[in-house]
């Protein structure tokens, strides 16, 4: 039955892509596949698969299916500099959308007598807009707080008695930690469960969120390129693994060096093709994200796979504090700074709840040769810090150091230091 479904869908979109995206009718020609190609599920092998760059390439719209006049709702992945990836929805996507994260509530055991907190941030970001039309969807009352205002979301969460949360799971154990130190009892508030996602965390954190906070601490998955949240979702039952809507998108795991195709159960990068999407359809998109796909059968009786946590990424994409940063980003900020040199350093880290970074950053001769050396380098360090703020939308702290102090890699640079045990 769902085959039959995803089969039928599948034929659908390879055509639609063939016909309305310039892309696909080249890369398909390119790899000499036609939309009839298509006669099994399995036949989706042999069709070429869809960058991050590719979407880059064809940077706002290119890769649209629809007319503008159809889309009535844009997002953007975070970052803004480099060309962040812009997805559009058209009002069917939008219903699909919510659909989906309804879903993703009735399997975290919320109806419509809940109270959903939002904490995920609104804006361009899709979380906080994905989770709040499922909320809505499921009939919950659903508070739309986004991030920040730590104070004030802590006040909100004693007053509204929410029932579930929605955020970040690193932002969950700031609320917590927040909390107690206003003296807040934060298990005797009345969250039952919380659905957490966007950034990778593991189950000792589960373990943390769930006793500092007194709740169910569920796992949810999504990218804004597939949809935004929602495209996978674990259930209270199971709590192992979510449960990917197949009825909405195939999934692949591949080996992300060779492309080749992996069985069930083996680690590899995940690739999804949508088969529903009207305005940004998109055909066996490489995540980038690595995990591994569990066809056995879960405890709640869904029939539909499970993907397992993300447990690395093939690219050095990193997310701090719930922002996606490529080093190459706050490369190209750093020279086009005058007086900076091409040699850095990442430095991730958590302090506390809160992911920190830091780039050390080689200057010049001539800037330390200056005779208001202090001031002009504190200077360039807040100009640096702003403009990573500005483009990136992630605080930094900077720190310039002296010529040829940093180290030299003889083969491939490797610029991040990620100290984060999660
Ligand atoms: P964005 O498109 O900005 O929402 O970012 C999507 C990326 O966030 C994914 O490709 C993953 O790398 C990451 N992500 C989203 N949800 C999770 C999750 N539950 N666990 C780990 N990483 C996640
Ligand atoms: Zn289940």
């Amino acid at each position: 039955m769902l085959e039959a479904l995803q089969l039928k869908r599948l034929k659908q979109v390879v055509q639609r892509v063939y016909h309305t995206v310039g892309f696909y009718r080249r890369v398909f020609d390119e790899a000499s596949v036609t939309p009839d190609d298509i006669k099994t599920l399995d036949d989706l092998k042999r069709f070429p698969f869809t960058s991050k760059q590719d979407l880059r390439d064809n940077y706002p719209f290119g890769m649209f299916a629809v007319p503008m006049s159809s889309v009535v709702r844009l997002h953007a992945s975070s970052g803004t500099t480099g060309r962040s990836t812009v997805v559009g929805y058209t009002k069917r996507d939008i219903d699909t959308w919510s659909e989906l994260m309804a879903r993703c509530f009735v399997a975290a055991g919320l109806t419509k007598n809940d109270i959903i907190h939002n904490a995920y941030g609104y804006g361009l970001f899709t979380g906080g807009l994905g989770a709040h039309y499922g909320a809505e969807k499921l009939g919950a009352s659903v508070i739309p707080m986004s991030g920040g205002n730590t104070k004030r979301q802590i006040m909100i969460l004693q007053d509204f008695g929410p029932t579930a949360i929605c955020c970040t799971p690193s932002y969950a154990l700031n609320l917590a930690e927040q909390g107690k130190a206003m003296g807040v009892d934060m298990r005797s508030l009345k969250l039952r469960v919380g659905i957490f996602g966007a950034e990778p965390w593991s189950e000792k954190m589960r373990q943390e969120i769930e006793n500092v906070l007194g709740i169910k601490a569920l796992n949810i998955f999504g990218l804004s390129e597939i949809m935004g949240p929602g495209v996978a979702m674990e259930c209270l039952e199971g709590r192992h693994g979510m449960h990917i809507f197949e009825d909405h998108f195939l999934v692949e795991t591949i080996n992300p060096e060779t492309g080749e195709v992996l069985p069930p159960g083996e680690e590899g990068e995940l690739v999804f093709t949508t088969i529903t999407k009207e305005a940004f359809p998109l055909v066996r998109y490489r995540t980038r994200d690595l995990s591994r796909l569990i066809t056995e059968p879960c405890r709640c009786g869904r029939t539909l796979h499970r993907m397992d946590r993300v447990m690395g990424r093939s690219d050095d994409m990193l997310i701090i504090r719930g922002v996606n940063v490529f080093p190459s980003q706050i490369e190209a900020i750093l020279l086009a700074i005058k007086g900076v040199e091409p040699h850095y350093q990442l430095i991730v880290d958590r302090a506390g709840t809160l992911d920190t970074l830091e780039i050390q950053v080689e200057v010049g001769e001539q800037v330390f040769a200056n005779a208001d050396e202090v001031k002009v380098l504190q200077n360039m360090e807040r100009q640096i810090a702003k403009d990573i703020k500005d483009y990136l939308g992630v605080s930094a702290k900077v720190k310039l150091v002296e010529p040829k102090t940093l180290q030299r890699f003889e083969g491939k640079a490797s610029r991040v230091q990620d100290k984060r045990r999660i």
